[in-house]
């Protein structure tokens, strides 16, 4: 059962993805959704350079819509050519920021320890860090789930209070399962978030680590959604391909909504 002192959250990475006009006429499709009453947080990712397009449409359009970036530089300011910091995140009024997505580590060799600094930077300047764990094929193959996982958390987390741990979100996404159609089944994904979980507590203390959002990724659609958000450890789901369109996201956002409001009803 979906925890509802947690609730759930519901984030869109559009990677290097949509136009400016693309992401205006999202956020106007999407506008339906929100005339119901939502307990669900709903986030899209958009690239930098769309961020405040985002902003200004759903402002405009009075939306309980978030937006979060998908990467940051750690550094606050200086000599660094390309990137973007906390500092012009927080100026956009961000909701938070993605990092160590799978993507970033593979292809731009993001490093724990570079991730652990983004974190810490995020949360001095008010931003959600939504970082990303999870495992290569071949290491679930070789039954290393549990060990690569807990030395991501680990680390990510390294020099963090306890106080700051329910201002960050974890989002377990299984390598494999990105962008393939091939979702961790859900036992076995509930099963990893609990695992993230108790690594919290041995580092932490289970009062932060029971307030601690965990976010399912990879291939979520609508058709697998239901059964992973009930789950007792899955907080919300990082939606890359479903997340494209908005008839598909706006699906996922309802169904989100179904299922807090039969928790809502369970524990009534
Ligand atoms: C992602 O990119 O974080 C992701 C989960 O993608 P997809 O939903 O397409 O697997």
């Amino acid at each position: 059962m979906a925890n509802m002192q947690r609730g759930l959250l519901m984030a869109g990475n559009w990677k290097m993805f949509k136009t400016r006009s693309e992401v205006e006429a999202f956020i106007l499709g999407l506008a339906p959704v929100f005339q119901k009453s939502s307990q669900v947080e709903a986030m899209v990712c958009p690239s930098f350079t769309l961020l405040s397009t985002a902003q200004k449409t759903i402002k405009r359009m009075g939306l309980p819509l978030k937006v979060s970036a998908q990467n940051m530089e750690y550094r606050e300011e200086g000599a660094f050519t390309g990137e973007v910091s906390a500092i012009h995140l927080k100026e956009l009024e961000l909701r938070g920021v993605l990092l160590g997505h799978s993507e970033r580590r593979q292809y731009y060799n993001e490093t724990d320890v570079a991730i652990n600094q983004k974190t810490k930077v995020a949360l001095q300047y008010g931003l959600l860090p939504i970082v990303c764990v999870g495992e290569l094929l071949e290491q679930r193959q070789a039954g290393n789930t549990d060990t690569v996982v807990i030395e991501q958390i680990t680390k990510a987390l390294e020099g963090l209070d306890a106080k700051q741990i329910p201002a960050i979100v974890i989002a377990y996404e299984p390598v494999w399962a990105i962008g393939t159609g091939k979702v961790c089944e859900t036992p076995e994904a509930n099963r990893v978030c609990k695992l993230i979980r108790t690594q919290v507590t041995a580092q932490f203390g289970a009062d932060a680590a029971n307030a601690l959002r965990i976010l399912y990724g990879g291939s979520m659609n609508n058709a697998n959604a239901e059964a992973l958000l009930s789950q007792s450890d899955i907080d919300g789901g990082l939606i890359g391909g479903a997340s494209l369109k908005v008839d598909s996201f706006a699906e996922l956002l309802n169904t989100a909504n179904q299922v807090m409001s039969q928790q809502t009803v369970a524990v009534v």
